[in-house]
């Protein structure tokens, strides 16, 4: 199969590139410089021969504060550029493979463009691109740093093939032009940064996909794309039949333009429909109806669905779920009902609610996970549960890498890229938040939300103070605005007396070294029984709770687990006899 329009200018193209090649200084160039602020793509797909064909418009703008000549496109390393022009006139440009783990195969097809003119700061310029080649798995940029064959392609499924099609974007591959500086694997963050980076400048991009992918001969396909306004259509006049998505994203926000294709079958619940692969029929259900049975719970927190929440299966049973907004794409070969209902919570959570904050999008549904398995097993459960994120929490905050006050702004929930932070650390902050307020005002600060509306990083904030008589610019600004670290509290004192008529009154003093403040539950333990409290206990600060016990208290615990704590090693208090 080929492209026919793609090919006109071929010949005359690489003969410039030849030309050019000796002139423009590669590694001089600001891979950076431009970000593509609108993408207008007409992608076409060939399962059968694992082929990718695109041509189309897109729009840069340099983001520098100098005029620019030089403008860098990249696309994954497997596939070639055909042409580049702007305004008809095809622009000189060199070709050269540039190694980055952004792309699966762990290089990327740069194309380095001699525009026709300088581009002034934040102005911008067409161009007119046509690429294609084939996409195949490919995991190089994992097995390349160790990781068994398995494992890597587990994690790095996409690909092009008559028995599944799914293209992530640019982080897995880079299939629409990017402009990127080198992502690392082996280097820490690098990867991660560049991506954030990226991310963060393409947010308001608007994309504009048609994409029409020909179907395997006798197989009924389903073509999905991670935008729930697209128009699908299926055109069974030829052979094999066409299946076409037009697809708007604007803006972009926080995702990354995909698409699968694969012979589902349909599993259709009303809040949810279930696309799965032949032979996985009982797990595809028992999703749908784990999925279907908790919409009443998730509206009930986060209002009704905006979007049909979906479902795809992946190829292979130990394929790396991935989620992008309220589509999951995730193995159905054995799914139990409790893991389906856990993953369901959060996904449904992206259906009925949207947010472009990461640590509202994303802590909102990890914290609709925790509020799911409360109300299945009680809350030591989902405490638990908590606690494996918390883990990962308390390692990137542990007071040795305590955030210097530059970082306390970059960390801060309202503006960090850093997924732990948004994710294990907002979904944190969400359950105080709750234990705080309670649920029918945290609910109602939930639904008077607009996502439009947030214009400010306090605008989320301020709805939940508005629910409250409490005092929570502390906690906003230990936690939300700001990245203060962790609290470690300690019990200080507890001192306890006979009272006249009932038991005994317990005085506790509790310490808190450390730069965020929280309020804290406190058990207290006596003969016979326990009793319940909880303590706001300001940043460096200390603060008491007087408790009425029945019988002589023996034991205070202090955080049960629902408090993100840098050292809990000093949270048990034994009160070794009661004074009169
Ligand atoms: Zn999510």
């Amino acid at each position: 199969m080929t492209f026919p329009e793609m090919k006109f200018s071929v010949k005359t193209l690489s003969l410039l590139c030849v030309l050019c090649a000796s002139v423009v200084n590669a590694f001089s160039v600001d891979r950076e410089a431009f970000s593509f602020t609108n993408y207008d793509l007409n992608v076409q797909v060939e399962p059968e021969q694992h082929r990718l064909g695109v041509r189309g418009k897109v729009t840069l703008r340099n983001d520098t504060g100098a005029a620019q000549k030089i403008a860098v496109l990249q696309i994954s390393s497997s596939l070639d550029w055909r042409a580049i022009k702007a305004g008809d006139k095809p622009l000189q440009f060199v070709t050269q493979p540039y190694a980055s783990d952004i792309d699966h195969t762990g290089a990327l097809s740069e194309a380095i463009v001699t525009l026709p003119e300088a581009i002034v700061s934040h102005g911008t310029i067409d161009l007119e691109i046509a690429y294609e080649g084939v996409i195949l798995l490919d995991a190089t940029r994992l097995t390349r740093i160790g990781t068994p064959d398995e494992t890597a392609q587990s994690s790095d499924w996409d690909q092009i093939d008559t028995r599944f099609t799914g293209l992530r974007g640019a982080g897995y591959v880079a299939w629409y032009p990017i402009a990127t500086e080198v992502g690392n694997l082996s280097e820490g963050d690098s990867l991660f940064e560049v991506l954030s980076r990226w991310k963060a400048r393409e947010s308001a991009s608007r994309v504009h996909l048609q994409i029409s992918a020909s179907g395997v001969d006798g197989e009924l396909q389903q073509l999905l794309v991670n935008e729930a306004s697209c128009k699908l259509m299926h055109e069974q006049m030829g052979r094999p039949s066409l299946y076409r998505a037009d697809c708007t994203y604007a803006p972009l926000g926080l995702v990354a333009p995909l698409f699968v294709m694969a012979n589902y079958q349909l599993a259709e619940r009303p809040g949810v429909t279930v696309y799965y692969q032949r032979g996985h029929d009982a797990s595809a259900a028992a999703y749908a109806d784990a999925a279907e049975k908790i919409v009443p719970f998730i509206t009930d927190w986060f209002g009704v669905q905006r979007e049909k929440a979906r479902t795809a299966d992946l190829p292979g049973a130990s394929a790396a779920p991935y989620e992008s907004g309220a589509l999951l794409l995730t193995s159905l070969a054995n799914t139990d009902s409790n893991q389906a209902g856990l993953a369901a919570a959060h996904q449904l959570t992206h259906a009925s609610f949207l947010s472009l904050r990461p640590w509202i999008e994303e802590g909102r549904a990890h914290f609709a996970q925790v509020l799911y398995l409360e109300q299945q097993k009680g809350r030591k459960v989902a405490l638990d549960y908590m606690g494996l994120h918390r883990s990962a929490l308390e390692e990137i905050e542990q007071p040795s890498s305590a955030p210097r006050s530059d970082d306390e702004v970059k960390r801060a929930l309202v503006n960090t890229t850093n997924e732990e932070l948004y994710r294990s650390k907002a979904m944190c902050v969400w359950w105080m938040l709750r234990d705080m307020v309670g649920d029918a005002a945290l609910k109602k600060a939930l639904a008077a939300y607009r996502p439009e509306q947030d214009k400010e990083p306090s605008y989320m904030p301020q709805l939940i103070a508005g629910q409250t008589q409490r005092d929570l610019e502390w906690f906003f600004d230990d936690w939300i605005y700001r990245d203060r670290g962790l609290p470690d509290f300690k019990v200080e004192s507890a001192f306890s007396h006979k009272t006249m008529a009932h038991g005994f009154m317990l005085t506790i003093t509790l310490d808190n070294l450390g730069a965020a403040g929280a309020e804290v539950p406190i058990l207290v333990k006596f003969a016979g029984g326990e009793i319940r409290q909880r303590l706001e206990v300001r940043a460096k600060n200390k603060a008491t709770v007087r408790v009425e016990t029945p019988a002589a208290p023996q034991e205070i615990t202090v955080n049960d687990g629902s408090v993100p704590e840098s050292d809990i090693a000093n949270n048990t208090f034994k009160i070794e006899a009661a004074q009169n």
